[in-house]
């Protein structure tokens, strides 16, 4: 059955001019929002293949007045909608809150600082509509602008993603993205708590039209990644969408594990053809018992991580709460309309 509405649904997309939801997580983004609408606003009038439109921001339980501008837009403006979260949940939650709430047969997903040139989206949209893409997706050719350090983690990363987990996260993707409708489906029906999206955009699959730009600084505010919050994002991902850090903890386990036969047995020859067994010092026992606890701390390390993982699963809480939105949700609205 849904294989069969989303037919309808393409089909009724390539008769009439298509409706467009531009999601935008916003975390004390106050300065970014005004610029953001109108840079939008400006791209989406001027384009002629877009008759409608909608904004669907989201408000990440920020601190600043962020809430205000968006409330400021929502009366002024009756294409912008807003979700406003309890608290700060994070941009997965975010990006998840708005594409399930996102009502356009293409959905953009865009960050609220400018650094996504809305200017693509006519050229993205063409793509997408021609019906030979489902996704038009983003990823910026140059790290100008930002530490060395920063560009170095990220390209381990990537390298690490590719070797470990078996899906292909690209270099430099943003989540700057237009998707179809179908496309949007596949995303929504992973509802994973851990949600790791560069890797969710892949592993669903479809046909993607990448697009290339050069790296923009923020127009407003900072950024709202630091080191460590990069890398524990990172390893997020990994025991994501792989057991492969499980399978190398046990492979270490063999291996010490015959080295260590290996040296048993060297003891006893040494014994049986008269030779000393005696070793000299403590520093060799020494390093031998860092060594092997070392491995096992880190062993227990990594299987803790995919057990907290499972643990945050079973729990089944929701992604995100919702404090406040500029109208009735989708969430809501279909509730209502199975008498909910
Ligand atoms: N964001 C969010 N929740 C968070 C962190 C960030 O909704 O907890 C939003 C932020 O407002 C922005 C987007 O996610 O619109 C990307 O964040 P940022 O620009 O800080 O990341 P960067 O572009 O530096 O990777
Ligand atoms: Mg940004």
């Amino acid at each position: 059955m849904p294989a069969q509405s989303a037919v309808v649904t393409d089909n009724a997309v390539m008769r009439k001019a298509p409706m467009i939801s531009l999601v935008v997580p916003c975390f004390n983004e106050e300065a970014s929002v005004k610029l953001l609408y109108e840079e939008v606003l400006n791209v989406m009038e001027k384009n002629e293949g877009v008759t409608d439109f909608e904004f669907v921001f989201i408000d990440d339980g920020s601190h600043d007045s962020t809430l205000n501008e968006l409330r400021k837009y929502a009366a002024l403006d009756s294409r912008v909608r807003y979700l406003s979260f309890s608290r700060n949940f994070g941009k997965e939650a975010a990006l998840f809150a708005g594409l399930s709430e996102a009502a356009g047969d293409f959905v953009v997903t865009m960050d609220a600082d400018l650094q996504d040139p809305p200017s693509l989206i006519p050229e993205m949209l063409r793509a997408v509509r021609g019906g030979e893409y489902d996704c038009a997706a983003t990823r910026r050719v140059t790290r100008k602008g930002e530490p060395l350090i920063r560009s170095f983690f990220a390209r381990c990363f990537y390298y690490l993603m590719a070797k470990v987990a078996n899906i292909e996260v690209v270099d430099g993707a943003r989540d700057f993205r237009l998707m179809s409708r179908v496309y949007v489906d596949a995303i929504l029906s992973l509802e994973e708590r851990n949600r790791f999206s560069k890797g969710i955009f892949p592993w669903v699959g479809f046909k993607t039209k990448w697009f290339e730009y050069e790296n923009r600084r923020r127009l407003a505010g900072t950024t709202k990644w630091s080191f460590w919050k990069l890398i524990i994002y990172a390893l997020n991902g990994i025991v994501a969408f792989s057991s492969k850090p499980l399978a190398i903890a046990s492979v270490m386990g063999i291996l010490i594990f015959l080295a260590s036969l290996i040296l048993i047995a060297a003891i006893v020859f040494r014994k049986i053809t008269g030779h000393s067994v005696n070793v000299d010092g403590w520093a060799s026992t020494t390093c031998i018992i860092l060594f092997t606890s070392g491995i096992q701390l880190f062993s227990v390390g990594v299987l803790g991580q995919y057990l907290a993982k499972a643990y945050t699963e079973v729990k089944r809480r929701p992604h995100y709460i919702i404090r406040e939105s500029s109208g009735k949700t989708r969430a809501t609205e279909r509730d209502s309309s199975l008498g909910g």
